[in-house]
């Protein structure tokens, strides 16, 4: 390959371009490296760690504990990395993301701030040729998508946005020089997780912060603390042991479920488990019983818990009200982790507006308009929330030599085979692709998955002499058929979630992440691998694709 300089575009071949230097890219790289593959990296970001080099807003944390919120693939790293937190910080997270950078010298094949916008397929020399907008055209056997699920930041579509005077953040897009809203009058649209973070620490520092919540939602209490060392010492001493119990879990997290319905227990006993869940804190809430999410009655027990909690800590019976979800099941929206999030409200100076029963009308050059009343800020915060597992992927270009592209492909919604291809596009992987578990899952545990699966199947295509891999048409309907069937067996398609793509207007409703488990899935995939990779093709070496 030739490379011109740091800023001169690149040409030439390479075996592998990733897309993405965030923890899937990096891992990708590290791998593909040790295949003895030469592999380039396009990163739109400065720098690596994706999510949590883009998403710095006030409070920006991991939900999953670090001590399972890490890399397990090295067990020198994962014994010698020491976590500040329970649940890390962004910014611990983003020197863990460079600490791995440094450690396996990833930087030198990653491009930074360049960003993919076209890759196409060409079957007669079975190669992707990638373009960048920095001018780069290079020619590949095979392009892993690492591009991320919540990677592609949505402002919705306000009339009058760019009539505010004062400075607007999207929070996955924030100023790296972090921002003082001390004295300031500032507004935060949007009650998702990033939202539940960052309001009581905006709320800390701000003279006035008005929340405008279309749709509550159900948070458990993290009561993140500093890592006690006889908590880091009994990871570490059964790393090995509590990384691969992790895999065969359904969400890549080692955590007790309670094996029984919440229906086959008397009310008291069921209060005292949802209490001792509520104070040990955080995910593992939802493991409280095993039918939360596939039960309507045993999820309204959990459901009308947490509302009475809400109702409990929010003095403003009316706010209660208005912060305690009724409209869909717990759980079938993300569930939400937090550090005093429904007790800001109790602060005199925060004000919760109601944007579902008086929506937002417009953005004026002073706040917002909604159609009971105008509000007034010095700042606006969209905690908006992203284009969801698709939204990175249809960002780019990615056209196949019949001139279809993945976008139109996708247009009814994602269509995969295990989220990790998708048929017509060969040679082409997805990580934490829609049709895998995914944002459902401990994202590590299921990044690491499908990056050693990948780096398995080229390692094998390389000693069968295979040109590469394309997953079948019937493969492929299988399985999207399956991921439905399996969905609707649960409450999840009942709420309007992202995962629902229910958050963009005019987005498919459908339910994208794999719900059958981790380690259901994960079985699935080394069986499909064992079986000469089952539903997929290997590519003939023909003459055309030789060197
Ligand atoms: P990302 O980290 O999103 O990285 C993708 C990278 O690809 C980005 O850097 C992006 O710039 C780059 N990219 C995209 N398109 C292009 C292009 N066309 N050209 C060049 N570069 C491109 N998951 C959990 O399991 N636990 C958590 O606690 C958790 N917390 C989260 C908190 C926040 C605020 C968010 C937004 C997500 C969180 N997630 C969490 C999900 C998180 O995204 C994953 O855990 C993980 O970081 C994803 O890594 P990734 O490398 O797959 O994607
Ligand atoms: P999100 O969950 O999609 O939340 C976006 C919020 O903006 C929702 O409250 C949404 O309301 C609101 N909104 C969107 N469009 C609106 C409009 N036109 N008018 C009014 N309100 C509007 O996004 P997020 O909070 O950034 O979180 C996304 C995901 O990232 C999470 O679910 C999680 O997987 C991950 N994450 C994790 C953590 C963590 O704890 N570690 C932190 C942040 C993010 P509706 O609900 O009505 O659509």
């Amino acid at each position: 390959m030739t490379e011109q300089g740091p800023l001169a575009p690149l040409t030439g071949e390479v075996d592998v371009v990733i897309v993405g230097a965030g923890f899937s890219g990096m891992y990708m790289l590290h791998r593909l490296r040790a295949l003895g593959l030469r592999t380039i990296v396009f990163e739109a970001a400065g720098d690596v760690g994706g999510t949590w080099y883009w998403n710095r807003y006030p409070g920006a944390r991991c939900d999953v504990e670090s001590m399972q919120y890490s890399y397990s693939f090295s067990p020198e790293l994962q014994q010698e990395w020491h976590w500040e937190e329970i649940y890390a910080p962004q910014p611990e997270i983003l020197r863990y993301a460079r600490h791995v950078a440094e450690r396996f010298d990833l930087r030198r094949d990653i491009r930074f701030e360049t960003r993919v916008e076209h890759a196409r397929f060409d079957r007669a020399r079975c190669r992707w040729e990638i373009v960048t907008d920095r001018g780069d055209r290079v020619a590949a056997r095979y392009c892993v998508m690492a591009t991320g699920c919540l990677s592609a930041a949505r402002v919705p579509d306000f009339p009058g946005a760019e009539r505010f005077r004062g400075p607007t953040y999207h929070t996955g897009h924030w100023p790296h020089e972090g921002v003082d809203f001390s004295g300031q009058r500032v507004g935060v649209i949007g009650t998702g997780s990033s939202a539940i973070q960052a309001i009581p620490v905006i709320a800390a520092a701000a003279a006035r912060l008005t929340v405008f919540q279309r749709t509550p939602n159900y948070s458990i209490p993290a009561h993140n603390r500093p890592m006690p060392p006889e908590h880091e010492q009994r990871w570490k001493a059964r790393y090995p042991e509590l990384r691969a119990r992790a895999w065969e879990t359904r969400n890549g997290i080692v955590y007790d479920l309670n094996d029984q319905s919440a229906l086959a227990v008397d009310a008291e006993t069921r209060r005292r488990i949802y209490e001792e869940r509520w104070t040990a804190g955080g995910i593992p809430f939802m493991a409280a019983f095993n039918d939360l999410i596939v039960n309507p009655d045993a999820n309204e027990t959990a459901a009308a818990f947490v509302r009475e909690k809400i109702r409990a800590i929010v003095h403003d019976p009316d706010t209660a009200a208005k912060l305690a979800p009724t409209s869909y099941p717990i759980g079938t929206k993300r569930i939400c982790v937090d550090s005093d999030y429904f007790a800001t409200f109790n602060c005199p100076h925060v004000t919760l507006v109601d944007v579902r029963q008086a929506p937002i009308v417009e953005i004026t050059e002073s706040g917002l308009r909604t159609t009971a009343a105008s509000h007034e800020f010095d700042a606006l915060v969209f905690a908006t929330g992203f284009d969801a597992m698709t939204g990175a992927l249809n960002a780019i270009a990615i056209e196949n030599d019949a001139g279809e592209s993945l976008r139109d492909k996708w247009a009814a919604g994602p269509r995969t085979y295990l989220g990790l291809m998708a048929a017509g596009f060969p040679n082409l992987f997805m990580i934490t692709g829609p049709g895998s578990p995914s944002v459902l899952s401990n994202m590590m545990v299921s990044i690491e998955q499908h990056v050693d699966w990948i780096a398995r199947c080229l390692a094998d295509l390389g000693a069968r002499g295979a040109a590469g891999i394309e997953a079948s048409t019937a493969a492929e309907e299988a399985w999207v058929a399956h991921v439905n069937e399996v969905a609707h067996k649960t409450l999840y398609p009942a709420a309007n979630s992202w995962y629902m793509g229910a958050n963009v207007p005019g987005k498919p409703r459908v339910f994208m992440p794999y719900i059958g488990g981790v380690g259901v899935y994960r079985e699935i995939c080394e069986k499909v691998a064992a079986n000469g990779y089952e539903g997929f093709h290997l590519l003939a070496p023909v003459a055309a694709a030789a060197e």
